[in-house]
């Protein structure tokens, strides 16, 4: 097994930086997902690890090699596609067999791990089949089966669900962290997709123009957001983000935005009193209690909890949820409370940090 270590990675295609001084180790045996929005830098990291595309300059380690002048078949990696990448007049089990054979196997190895990989990716019927008469699923199965048999130190998977509906995506993301528990190899996962991302990861690398956000397990990223952008990132509904000022009196420190003003935790010493940002999970509205007033503006039922949606007096908009049997109606004037132990100070701008520690 092999961790992998990037050291001050830089990748610039025709003067375009698309990944600035990347520092990341991944640990042996780890589920690290890369996750951003569209151009963020992430399909260009997982590709150079995968020996596609060259570092303009920095190191990147797979275990204690520096792979940097490696060809990608040097590199005991195994790599899955968005695309699948199967080759149509193979049948199933010529494909997984495929860079076993371009490995010189024997027949009987050959047999004996796509064998394997096929009881355990639940392809044993299929083996006959070609891709055509597959449905996406059982494709994506075929695409990890090619890379399994291979049996690399690392995985590396660039948004490999991404062509499956709704329903297939959740039961994949779940044979996907069975297969790692039982594999127990280290996995690097490309997604835009932040449910993927926080569902199967052991920590989570998310990046904004070319740039490591934050790198942390799910739970942490969710509950202690380095900045602005990975807080708007995270978590569905998204926090609420409200600008507004902050300032420090004898009470303590005070956020007043549009509508409302209140009370903030301890901020650390790089706060500064003027613009800032309030974040606040829907979760820490609480509707029906405190002295806050805001109009109901929409209320979308989910089925076992409901999404309302607060006009607030000043303008903004502030996002709660709540349970389905408390009974909420577009245009009623409520009273509400934050729970402001749980709310979140960002200092301004996109990747404005966060000024208080979450306890
Ligand atoms: P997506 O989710 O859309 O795939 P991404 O986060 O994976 O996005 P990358 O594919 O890594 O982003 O691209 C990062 C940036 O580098 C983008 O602005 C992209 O246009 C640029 N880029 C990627 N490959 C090349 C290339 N071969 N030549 C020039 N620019 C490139």
């Amino acid at each position: 097994m092999a961790g992998v270590v990037f050291s001050r990675v830089r990748k610039e295609f025709s003067g375009f930086t698309a990944v600035q001084g990347l520092d990341l180790t991944i640990e042996e045996g780890e589920f690290v997902s890369l996750l951003g929005p569209s151009g963020c830098g992430k399909t260009t990291t997982l590709r150079m690890l995968a020996g596609l595309e060259f570092p303009t300059s920095g190191d990147i380690r797979i275990g204690d090699r520096v792979v940097n002048d490696l060809a990608p078949g040097e590199r005991d990696i195994a790599m899955v596609f968005q695309s699948y990448a199967l080759y149509p007049h193979m049948t199933v089990g010529r494909n997984m067999e495929y860079p076993l054979k371009k490995r010189g196997l024997s027949k009987t190895e050959r047999k004996a791990k796509v064998a394997k990989a096929a009881e355990m990716l639940q392809l044993t019927e299929l083996l006959d089949r070609k891709p055509r008469q597959l449905s996406g699923g059982q494709q994506q199965r075929v695409a990890l089966g090619r890379a399994l048999v291979r049996d690399p130190q690392v995985f590396l998977l660039d948004e490999p669900l991404s062509n499956l509906d709704a329903k297939l995506r959740s039961y994949m993301r779940a044979e996907l962290v069975e297969l790692h528990a039982r594999l127990g190899r280290t996995m690097v996962y490309v997604t835009h997709d932040q449910l993927e991302a926080m569902t199967m990861s052991s920590r989570i690398a998310i990046m904004l123009a070319g740039e490591l956000q934050q790198f942390a397990p799910p739970q942490e990223v969710y509950r202690a957001p380095a900045n602005r952008f990975v807080a708007s990132f995270i978590g569905t509904p998204s926090m609420n983000l409200l600008d507004g000022q902050i300032s420090c009196g004898d009470a303590g420190w005070q956020f007043t935005g549009p509508g409302l003003s209140l009370p903030v935790p301890a901020l650390n010493d790089d706060a500064e009193q003027g613009a800032a940002c309030l974040g606040v999970r829907p979760e820490h509205v609480h509707f029906g209690e405190g002295d806050l007033k805001a109009r109901v503006q929409l209320v979308e039922q989910t089925g076992h909890e409901n999404i309302v949606v607060l006009d607030l007096a000043g303008g903004g908009r502030l996002t709660g949820r709540t349970p389905s049997s408390q009974l909420l109606h577009m245009g009623d004037d409520i009273n509400y409370r934050i729970d402001s132990t749980q709310a979140h100070i960002f200092g301004p701008g996109d990747t404005g940090p966060r000024w208080n520690a979450v306890s």
